[in-house]
């Protein structure tokens, strides 16, 4: 089909997630095809994925590997349910997700994306409680601007503001404690000042109402789509100390950081944490296939081990739950991780990606660079020495992102902040090539922005 027609025919029947759509029909892009980290439109416009393709492409598109373990479990069967049946990949896949996996974790409950897993990890300690007769144990902490997935559990433990606050009646209450932000505090104080104030305030919050609280929710080192935050050295740490101590249990949300993104496997492992639920998806399948897992322990999964009568079953499950195409694939994903020592390349790539992005934060309107391994986010603000964000209504993030489009690169804004999130396979040499596409959108951009506003 004529590719105007297919632009017609994408804004006559299509709604995209997260998407305003008159931003779509305004400037609208239709992907056809992928090789490494390059997309193709249906005009043959090739674009660098900044962004894996929402957070999650490993090995690049097309990843030959791949393809065949999707294609030869074709040929034994796309589909069995998990409900009340196993399949094969879904076993050899969970053996291999609890040999990678924090020590204490030792049981797989599968799902299909990443808001599922964390539905899942909520009503699963919810659920736990009850079974173990403390059924008063049933509210959650997050943490501010915490990030978790659209479903209506997952936003209930969500706190970006502008994602989650139209949805406030719809969803059940959870304590917020404040993340330790170093680069947004209004005082400025050092990081380990800002860490030590955080815990001591969810330390004071748990004294009180630590009967009430069945778990804590807490994405793993990095806040994603809350603006690309990191935490303090020891923050994690911190958390896991105070839920062993309060009885509560700690649910970290490795979606966006699991599976190498952050140079380990997991990004609980920068502190030696061992969550008590943890949720994966994303680069479980090297984004090719949608499935996700609740990983925990043997306690937890005891607490739910009696005849049927008693009520212990835990009664959640989806109609795709374990596909054995996306196990096939994510098994492949992780032999590949092994052959190719994917995580000490990250671990160097990171390194690398450092030194790129560092003449950037001389720019002007540069506030803050952050990165944890290949997860970068670069935040442009009106004034960098106060610390002024561009107008709300400039959307300088989403220009420049535009911009960046036209250049030859695809990513997408948290707020006024680029994500930078490529392949964990992209070359040195595609890097330097994303980066000055980023330079240069940037440049351009936030040039434009301050002269049609007063700096
Ligand atoms: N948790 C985190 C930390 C995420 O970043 C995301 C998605 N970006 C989710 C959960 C939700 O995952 P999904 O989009 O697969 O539902």
């Amino acid at each position: 089909m004529e590719s105007q027609k297919l632009v017609e025919k994408s804004s006559q029947y299509l709604w995209l997630p997260f998407t305003q759509m008159k931003d779509y029909d305004e400037n609208p892009l239709i992907i056809e095809s992928g090789e490494g980290v390059r997309l193709r439109d249906i005009d043959g416009n090739e674009y660098l994925d900044g962004y894996s393709s929402l957070w999650l492409n490993v090995h690049g598109h097309r990843k030959e590997e791949i393809n065949i373990a999707i294609k030869q479990q074709l040929d034994k069967i796309a589909h069995s349910t998990l409900l009340g049946a196993a399949n094969v990949p879904s076993i050899l896949l969970a053996e291999k997700l609890i040999d990678l996996a924090p020590n204490n974790l030792k049981r797989v409950f599968y799902s299909d994306s990443g808001a599922t897993s964390v539905e899942i990890a909520i009503k699963m300690a919810y659920q736990y409680w009850q079974n173990k007769g403390r059924g008063k144990k049933q509210k959650f902490i997050t943490l501010q601007n915490a990030y978790h997935g659209d479903t209506v559990g997952a936003i209930s433990v969500g706190k970006v503001d502008i994602f989650h606050r139209v949805y406030k009646s719809l969803m059940f209450d959870s304590l917020v404690v404040p993340f330790p932000d170093p680069y947004h505090h209004p005082e400025s104080l050092d990081p380990e000042t800002i860490r030590d104030r955080a815990l001591e305030e969810l330390e004071n919050l748990l004294k009180e109402h630590h009967e009430e609280i069945a778990g804590m929710t807490v994405e793993s080192i990095i806040q994603g789509a809350g603006g690309m935050n990191i935490m303090p050295k020891g923050y994690l740490k911190g958390i896991e100390k105070l839920c062993r101590k309060y009885e509560v249990l700690l649910i970290v949300d490795e979606v966006a950081t699991g599976f190498g993104r952050t140079g380990k496997m997991f990004a609980v492992e920068h502190e030696g944490v061992e969550p008590d639920i943890m949720t994966v998806a994303k680069g479980i399948t090297a984004g090719y296939l949608p499935i996700a897992a609740t990983l925990t322990t043997e306690e937890i999964y005891q607490a739910f081990y009696d005849d049927y009568t008693s009520l212990k079953t835990f009664f959640h499950g989806h109609s795709y739950t374990g596909n054995q195409l996306g196990c096939a694939a994510a098994l492949a994903n992780l032999e590949i991780f092994e052959k190719e020592q994917l995580v000490q390349q990250v671990q160097m790539k990171s390194k690398l990606i450092e030194t790129l992005l560092e003449p950037l934060s001389e720019h002007p309107h540069v506030g803050d660079i952050r990165q944890l391994g290949m997860i970068c986010g670069i935040e442009l603000v009106k004034d960098k020495e106060k610390k002024i964000p561009f107008e709300w209504s400039q959307r300088i993030g989403y220009w420049t992102t535009i911009k960046m489009r036209e250049l030859g690169m695809l990513t997408r804004p948290v707020g006024d902040t680029i994500v930078f999130m490529p392949p964990l396979v992209t070359s040195e040499k595609e890097l330097e090539e994303m980066v000055s596409i980023m330079k240069a959108a940037i440049e351009e951009m936030t040039n434009k922005a301050a002269s049609t506003v007063e700096v």
